[in-house]
């Protein structure tokens, strides 16, 4: 039942079906027009969406847009919380200065679900209007959107992503005709990077490179991206303060590191595009948060639970049997944060050895035995444009990478597998920028989702030396909307790391005579100052007529080089 003065009902989600179009969804709208216009005689609904063109198949939402100046925004959501719509469900909902409202309406005793986006004056409002007019005119667009469509509902759940992905990059292609394409952010705009590591210098250099200018947010001003700054700005990665004032100065902000808090993500993106977004942070930067997400697309992960106590940890032995990884669900990287359970003597201390505070949230997990272990490294533009680079197979030393190939010597079945995954992933999160899928490869030929990174990743490094396009000038053209570089590999790759030995002292390396005397290997060093054991200090890549001569070339090269004064 509807309240007298809030005629707007309750919005439930349903699985969605293909279905004719509705004309009762024209009533829908000339409802909400006249309600919103009886408050607000000043404000503007446009019917867009599929109901919206006669004729077109749909999922039967109404979509309604009501074009607004940013101050307005929050007294128009007021008035539509007001008649009765809810806010948006899910867990990737629009910001705050453009939000979606919900709700539904019923007709002749059929209840239509209603989106009303509330929308700035812009871009985005120009493109969704210009793409309903443009159907209304063409019925010859109209067959051919609704042929799309109902693919939808031959394909299962899984073939959904593919879907959203192939709509849009249709959706964008007419965009393209009609002259309202999503005008890129070219150079020399800044792009504000949080974290100057390794990745933010080598974003910084590929961005430099293309004519931008650079800004990054990291507490140690001898970091290894501050020689390709144009602008440093010292705090931490949950400095809200500090995160604005790199805001500041940017024109688009990124991230290298996926530690970066989530309320610093969402103060920055109410003020300019964050990509990707906060969403995709939040559902990998937890590995609770991200295993759930990786279910919810249909990729398989290996066998988990989630546990706080020893209690937890006793019972996620019994159900998933020995050895088990034990992983903290936050702030892990480069195998620290995890330990391996082998005996059941050894579950007794574990959580001390994890050396994690009492209630803590971890994850247990069955350890898997892999033929290899794979990676796929996806970048996907605005729009849904995809592109991803050839699969790597990586080889890691007690958690952390040591040595890469690409292309993977696996056969095409499985790296087309591998794609897929890395994808819909991709897709499921809304990506705009690079994703890193880690890959467990299994004996029975399945592939198990390890890791998520929504950025660019160590297990690309070889794309510098052996692609078309490296990951780091791939992730800078898809966050401006430049449009993507081609990913296919240039030659069989390999990196092996440069991870540092001995203890904290200032960084010197030696042998880089001997290492370069092979003149198909290339050094990349990252400028740290201190080196100390296991720091990831740079890498040799190595090129060949296959993986295996790449990588015994890149190993020789790294046998020759040592850092002085360690072991
Ligand atoms: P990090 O964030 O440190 O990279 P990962 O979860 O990726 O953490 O673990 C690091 C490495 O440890 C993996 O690349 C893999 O070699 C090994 N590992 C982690 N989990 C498992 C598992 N369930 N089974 C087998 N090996 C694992
Ligand atoms: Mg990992």
């Amino acid at each position: 039942m509807t309240h007298p003065t809030r005629p707007i009902g309750p919005y439930e989600r349903q699985p969605a079906e293909v279905l004719p179009w509705d004309p009762r969804t024209l009533v829908v709208a000339e409802t909400v027009t006249t309600l919103v216009r009886e408050r607000r005689p000043d404000l503007v609904v446009e019917h867009i969406g599929s109901t919206a063109v006669p004729g077109l198949p749909g999922k039967g939402i109404v979509d309604l847009l009501i074009p607004t100046e940013p101050v307005d925004v929050p007294a128009v959501t007021a008035l539509l919380l007001d008649l009765g719509f809810g806010p948006q469900p899910g867990e990737d909902p629009f910001p705050p200065t453009r939000p979606l409202l919900v709700g539904s309406l019923v007709v002749d005793g059929t209840t239509f679900k209603i989106h009303c986006h509330v929308q700035p004056r812009g871009e985005e409002m120009v493109r969704d209007l210009a793409f309903r007019d443009a159907l209304r005119a063409d019925p010859e667009l109209v067959k051919a959107y609704a042929e799309l469509k109902t693919e939808i509902v031959a394909g299962g759940y899984n073939q959904s992503y593919q879907y959203t992905y192939r709509k849009q990059a249709w959706i964008a292609d007419v965009h393209r005709r009609l002259g309202v394409r999503r005008r890129p952010i070219g150079p020399p705009a800044t792009i504000g990077i949080l974290g100057g590591g390794q990745l933010g210098r080598m974003l910084g250099q590929a961005a430099r490179s293309m004519g931008y200018r650079v800004a990054i947010l990291d507490p140690d001003p001898d970091c290894p991206a501050a020689a390709v700054a144009d602008e440093l700005v010292l705090g931490s990665y949950d400095d809200v303060g500090a995160a604005l004032r790199l805001a500041d100065v940017s024109t688009v902000i990124t991230y290298e590191l996926e530690h970066v808090a989530s309320d610093v993500v969402g103060a920055l993106e109410a003020r300019l595009p964050v990509r990707p977004g906060r969403y995709p942070l939040v559902s990998t930067q937890d590995r609770i948060a991200e295993r759930h997400f990786i279910e919810r697309t249909g990729a398989a992960v290996a066998p988990w639970r989630e546990v706080r106590t020893e209690a937890d940890l006793q019972a996620a032995a019994t159900a998933l049997g020995l050895p088990l990884r034990l992983k903290a669900a936050t702030g892990g990287y480069d195998g620290r944060g995890q330990i391996r359970i082998a005996t059941t003597e050894e579950l007794d201390d574990a959580l001390e050895r994890l050396g994690r505070p009492a209630g803590a949230v971890l994850l247990a997990e069955s350890e898997l035995t892999f033929r290899a272990e794979l990676s796929i490294v996806v970048a996907r533009g605005p729009d849904g444009e995809i592109a991803s680079f050839p699969v790597a197979r990586n080889v890691h030393d007690e958690g952390i990478l040591s040595e890469s190939v690409a292309p993977a010597p696996i056969p095409d079945a499985v790296a087309h597998r591998a794609t897929k995954i890395g994808q819909d992933l991709a897709t499921a999160m809304g990506l705009c920028g690079t994703l890193t899928a880690e890959l467990f490869w299994l004996e029975d030929d399945s592939i198990v989702v390890n890791e998520l990174a929504p950025r660019v990743h160590n297990s690309g490094h070889w794309t510098l030396d052996g692609a078309e396009t490296s990951q780091f000038e791939q992730h800078i053209r898809a966050i401006t909307g430049l449009g993507l570089g081609s990913p296919a590999a240039l030659s069989p790759t390999a990196v092996v790391n440069l991870l540092g030995t001995g203890p904290n002292r200032d960084a010197h390396l030696a042998g880089l005579g001997d290492a370069l005397s092979d003149p198909s290997v290339h050094l990349h060093l990252y400028d740290k100052r201190r080196v100390f054991d296991r720091r990831k200090m740079g890498h040799v890549a190595a090129i060949g007529a296959d993986v295996d001569i790449a990588l015994e070339r890149a190993r020789l090269a790294r046998a020759a080089l040592h850092w002085e004064g360690g072991s």
